[in-house]
């Protein structure tokens, strides 16, 4: 039997800023918001989405025997994050100016999976890092890290929406699991909703992702609706967590795995244009950029400011 104290210490022990511990079940009520989202068309276009959509809300589905989900989560707040004036061109959200989350993250899982396997030796289980059909958000909530906010992501006290998450699935059990959050911490606040530039955000059902900007800069078959622009930004989008109060004074990440890597305000459009691939991938091949590719980049930073 895995310990929960014991699973929080080797969480903090590898890095990680928050971890709670769930215990597996069906989230039935989770799945029915969820697949009313789909149906209202907000997520058309991603379809992975409605794949395996048991497995996404019951882990049982996608590990078996599993037990016990384990959230970690890793703030990566930094010197990016909220800090572009407002004339800039070529914005790249802070969370994609350093190394791919994806290997950061994916290491230290497995770091912590052996620190729990040192006591546990015949612990089995799965990591994961939005590698498989996992709904991470969701069980982050029900693993007590937080509620999701009117932009649809995980909003912490500790940190805000500056977290990046990671799940290790295990078929052990705990002996004893954090409590879900309860409540929803927005209250009255609408300021994602009225900062979004392109109105994603609805009231009450999530987003509108064919009109976020962050997948119309980084999924590739994304079009935009009439109406859209990027507004700036060439990489992700961050004007929603940019006012949300729950992001204000919080701490900047000190893990020198996800310390920035460079510095988007000093790389003007023209740099974009004129850049190599060598350039490219030498420089940003190890950074979630490398999914969008420079061609995609380089367009987005000729019509930042207009309609695609
Ligand atoms: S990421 Fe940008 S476009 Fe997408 S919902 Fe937030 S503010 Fe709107
Ligand atoms: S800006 Fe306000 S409504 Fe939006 S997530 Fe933050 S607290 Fe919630």
């Amino acid at each position: 039997m895995l310990i929960k104290e014991q699973i929080h210490a080797a969480a903090r022990e590898v890095g990680f800023s928050l971890c709670g511990v769930a215990k597996c079940r069906s989230l039935d009520v989770s799945r029915a918001r969820f697949e009313g989202w789909l149906a209202s068309g907000c997520g058309d276009g991603l379809d992975y989405l409605s794949r395996n959509i048991e497995k996404r809300f019951d882990p049982a589905q996608l590990v078996e025997g599993a037990k016990t989900v384990i959230i970690c989560a890793l703030n990566y707040r930094n010197a990016i994050t909220n800090g572009y004036s407002a004339e800039a061109r070529c914005k790249i959200a802070s969370y994609a100016c350093t190394t791919d989350y994806h290997f950061t993250i994916k290491a230290m899982l497995r770091q912590m999976f052996e620190r729990l396997r040192a006591s546990n030796p015949t612990l089995t289980g799965r990591a994961f890092v939005d590698s498989a059909p996992l709904a991470e958000k969701l069980w982050a909530v029900e693993a007590g890290l937080g509620w999701i906010g009117r932009q649809s992501l995980l909003v912490t006290r500790e940190y805000g929406t500056t977290v990046l998450l990671g799940a290790l699935v295990v078929c052990d059990e705990a002996d004893s699991y954090d409590r879900p959050y309860e409540g929803n911490g927005c209250g009255e606040c609408r300021r994602c909703v009225e900062a979004c530039p392109n109105r994603a955000i609805g009231d009450g059902n999530g987003i509108d992702s064919r009109r976020c900007i962050s997948r119309l800069t980084i999924e590739s078959e994304a079009v935009a609706p009439e109406g859209c622009g990027l507004h700036g930004w060439i990489f992700g989008c961050e004007e929603c967590q940019n006012v949300c109060p729950y992001n204000h004074s919080k701490p900047v990440a000190t893990l020198p795995e996800i310390a920035p890597t460079f510095d988007p305000r000093q790389i003007t459009a023209v740099d974009w244009q004129t850049m190599s691939d060598e350039e490219f991938k030498a420089r940003f091949g190890r950074t979630p950029m490398a999914r969008s590719g420079l061609d995609r980049i380089a367009e987005a930073s000729r019509n930042s400011r207009f309609k695609i």
